[in-house]
C-alpha cells in the first residue's frame, strides 16, 4: 500500500428521497435531492475535510462512502474495489477495513452493553482471535484512547460525552480499518474537549496508518485537522482544494460566507457582516442554474439558468462558479481578522494538547 495512492474514489454520487404528502393518496411531491453528483478521491493517509450548513447532505455522503445505504445512480470504489459490484457477504468482508465515528456520542452506543462487549464485537466478527487475545486487544484500545481497564466493565451512561467519543473512536478502530469516516465526531461536545478528541484522531491517524473523511461545519477545527477541504452545498461540491489555499483564498462565494461566519474569538470584537444572507433554500425546491445564486451577492443572469460545473482555477483550487474570475479579492473581506481567528484557534487546541501532555505525565 503505497501512500499517496487513491484509497477512495466516488464518481457522480447521488441519493434522492421520495418525499410523499398527503395522508390517503401519499402523493409523491418530489425527490429529496440529498446528495447530488459528488466525484471526488481520497489518497493513503490523506484526511479530505468535508463542511457545509446543517442539511447540506454530508451525512448522506458518508454513508454513501461506507455503502451504509445504497446510492440512487454513481459509484464508489474503495481500494480498487467497485463496492456496488460487491454482495452482501463480500460487503460485509469489506466493512473491516471502512469504519464509521458518529456525531452523537450518546446515540451510537448501545446503552445495553458494557464497554468490553462493544468493543470485542466486531472483533470477534472481523479477527480471527481467541478470547484471551480479544480480551488482550480490548483492553490495549481502552488504552489508546485514553481509558482505563476498569472501564471495560462499565455502561455508556456512566461516560462523559468526550469519554463516549473517546469509546466510539475505540470501536471504530477495533476491526483495524484502513478508512474512517468521522461524521461530526466532536460537534456534540464542549470546546475544551473538542481539542483532545481532535488531537487524539490526529495521533491515531500516524500511529494506525488511516485515512480520513472528516466532516465538520467549523472550518476552524478543519483547517486544524485537514490535508484537503470540500465545501458542500444543497447536495453538491462547489469548491475543492488544499486546505490552505482554500482558507486562505477561497474562490467560492459560498466558502467565503463560511469564512466569514467563523467566531472572532476574542469577546468585544465584532465580525464583519457575513456575506451570506437568506435561508438554506429547501431542498425539495432547488434553486435552478447555480444553487447557491438567491443568496450570492455576484450572482449575474447566467447563474439563475446555467448550473456551473466544478472546474479548475489557477491556484489549484476547484470551484463551481461562473463569476470566479470576477470577484473582488478575498482581502477586501475580512481576510485578516478570519486568519486572526483561526489562528487564536489553533494555539487554543495546541495549548489544550499540551495541558493534556502535563496532566498525563
Ligand atoms: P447534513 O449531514 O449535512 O446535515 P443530511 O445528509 O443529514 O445533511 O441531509 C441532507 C438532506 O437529506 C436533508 O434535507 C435531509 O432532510 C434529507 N434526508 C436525509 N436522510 C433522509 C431520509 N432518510 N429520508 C428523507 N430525507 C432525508
Ligand atoms: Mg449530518
Amino acid at each position: 500500500m503505497k501512500p499517496g495512492s487513491i484509497l477512495l474514489e466516488a464518481r457522480n454520487l447521488t441519493k434522492h428521497y421520495p418525499v410523499r404528502r398527503g395522508l390517503v393518496f401519499r402523493r409523491e411531491v418530489g425527490p429529496v435531492r440529498a446528495v447530488d453528483g459528488v466525484s471526488l478521491d481520497l489518497k493513503r493517509g490523506e484526511t479530505l475535510a468535508i463542511v457545509g450548513e446543517s442539511g447540506c447532505g454530508k451525512s448522506t455522503l458518508a454513508r454513501l462512502l461506507l455503502r451504509l445505504i445504497e446510492a440512487t445512480s454513481g459509484s464508489v470504489t474503495f481500494d480498487g474495489t467497485n463496492l456496488q459490484a460487491l454482495d452482501r457477504e463480500a460487503m460485509r468482508g469489506m466493512r473491516r477495513r471502512m469504519q464509521m465515528i458518529f456525531q452523537d456520542p450518546y446515540a451510537s452506543l448501545n446503552p445495553r452493553l458494557s464497554i468490553r462487549r462493544i468493543l470485542i464485537e466486531p472483533m470477534a466478527l472481523h479477527l480471527k482471535l481467541s478470547p484471551s487475545e480479544l480480551e488482550r486487544e480490548m483492553l490495549s484500545l481502552l488504552n489508546v484512547v485514553g481509558l482505563q481497564p476498569f472501564h471495560a466493565d462499565r455502561y455508556p451512561h456512566e461516560f462523559s460525552g468526550g469519554q463516549r467519543q473517546r469509546i466510539g473512536i475505540a470501536r471504530a478502530l477495533a476491526t483495524k480499518p484502513d478508512l474512517v469516516v468521522c461524521d461530526e465526531p466532536v460537534s456534540a461536545l464542549d470546546v475544551s474537549i473538542q481539542a483532545h478528541v481532535i488531537n487524539l484522531l490526529e495521533d491515531l491517524k500516524r500511529d494506525f496508518h488511516l485515512s480520513y473523511v472528516f466532516i465538520a461545519h467549523d472550518l476552524a477545527v478543519v483547517r486544524h485537522i485537514a490535508d484537503r477541504i470540500a465545501v458542500m452545498y444543497l447536495g453538491e461540491i462547489v469548491e475543492i482544494g488544499d486546505k490552505g489555499d482554500v482558507t486562505r483564498a477561497p474562490r467560492h462565494p459560498y466558502t467565503r460566507a463560511l469564512l466569514a461566519a467563523v467566531p472572532h474569538p476574542e469577546p468585544g470584537i465584532r465580525d464583519a457582516k457575513p456575506v451570506l444572507e437568506g435561508d438554506l433554500p429547501s431542498p425539495l425546491q432547488q434553486p435552478a442554474g447555480c444553487k447557491f445564486h438567491p443568496r450570492c451577492p455576484f450572482a449575474v443572469d447566467r447563474c439563475k439558468s446555467e448550473r456551473p460545473a466544478l472546474r479548475p482555477l489557477p491556484g489549484g483550487i476547484e470551484a463551481a462558479c461562473h463569476r470566479a474570475e470576477h470577484l473582488p479579492a478575498w482581502q477586501r473581506y475580512r481576510a485578516a481578522p478570519i486568519s486572526a481567528a483561526i489562528t487564536a484557534r489553533q494555539s487554543a487546541i495546541a495549548n489544550a494538547a499540551k495541558a493534556k501532555v502535563a496532566a498525563d505525565a
